[in-house]
């Protein structure tokens, strides 16, 4: 009888139905709890220079600490929280805390250390999108140059002027855009021209491969002549090997991320990793 099982109607729901409803229920009103709680929090990992192997910036990624549960990843959350609207509280404060994080970083630095920060379709697409990045940038006293934000692809290809409106306002105020998991999603690659696109993160599942895929080889090989063709540097995810790190090197792919220099921890840990080596090489 229940046919429409995604609305909001409350009908007949089988026992599993009303169970995965019941879940869903509950995680958002834990997902309230935690903001009010203050559970959310940014870890940071390092993103480093291919050629001289300095940490040149980092990416915040959300992590929620429960009292009960300990951390939870953001891949158990974050989609959720993205239905719930609930991902709006949980970006902003993500935004604000990269924001005071790079101003942190960036002390004594001539060469900016810029932070990236995952922003959703969702939290783009509310209105006061624009008006909270530049309230973040202006209460913490960063620079637009020391934050990026990484979004989706399959934010681009809602073709919705406010999307264009708001990017080019962003990158109007000199804040670095760049496409995250690139090549996973519906890849109309005309938006790459249309959208003021300085970076794109080559996905993970493309760079852990190219060791032993040629075809892989070749893919990111035409990743890289496109994004440098138009005027784009290339971040590639995921490197877990010294192997793959040259071969990207190799390829004049610009900045490396992974578990083969640093996995995501704490700011504070982060910091003094950082405080250690003068040339803010962090060990791996
Ligand atoms: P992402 O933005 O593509 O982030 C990269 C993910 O790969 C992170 O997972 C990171 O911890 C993981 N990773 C980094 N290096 C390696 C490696 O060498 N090997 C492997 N196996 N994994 C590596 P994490 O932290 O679990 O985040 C997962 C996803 O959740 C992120 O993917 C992003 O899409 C989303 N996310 C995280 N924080 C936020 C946030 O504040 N806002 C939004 N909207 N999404 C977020
Ligand atoms: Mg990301
Ligand atoms: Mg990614
Ligand atoms: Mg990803």
């Amino acid at each position: 009888q229940a046919k429409n099982s995604g609305g909001n109607s409350v009908c007949a729901y089988s026992p599993d139905m009303s169970e995965a409803v019941e879940t869903r229920f509950s995680t958002e009103a834990m997902i309230n709890d935690g903001l009010r709680q203050g559970e959310f929090l940014p870890y940071y990992q390092a993103k480093v220079d291919l050629a001289s192997g300095d940490v040149i910036g980092a990416e915040a990624l959300c992590r929620w600490k429960r009292p009960e549960t300990g951390l939870v990843s953001p891949t158990d959350f974050i989609p959720l929280a993205e239905e719930t609207g609930q991902i709006v509280p949980i970006g902003n404060l993500m935004l604000r805390e990269a924001c005071a994080f790079a101003v942190e970083c960036n002390s004594g630095r001539t060469t900016p250390f810029v932070v990236a920060v995952n922003v959703s379709p969702r939290q783009l697409m509310y209105g006061q999108f624009l008006r909270n990045l530049q309230q973040s940038l202006e209460e913490t006293g960063c620079e637009p140059g020391w934050v990026s934000l990484e979004i989706t692809e399959s934010l681009l290809i809602t073709d919705d002027g406010a999307v264009m409106e708001t990017l080019n306002a962003i990158a109007g105020l000199g804040i670095e855009i760049a496409i995250d998991d690139f090549g996973t999603g519906y890849s109309a690659l005309g938006y790459l021209t249309r959208f003021p696109i300085s970076c794109l993160k080559i996905d993970q599942s493309f760079v852990r491969r190219i060791v032993d895929d040629p075809q892989q080889e070749i893919l990111v090989r035409a990743i890289l002549t496109m994004a440098h063709g138009l005027g784009m540097k290339v971040v590639a995810e995921g490197i877990e090997s010294q192997r793959v790190a040259d071969m990207l090197h190799a390829m004049k792919c610009e900045i490396g991320q992974g578990y083969l220099w640093h996995k995501p921890s704490p700011a504070k840990d982060f910091l003094a990793g950082l405080a250690k080596h003068p040339l803010m090489k962090i060990a791996s």
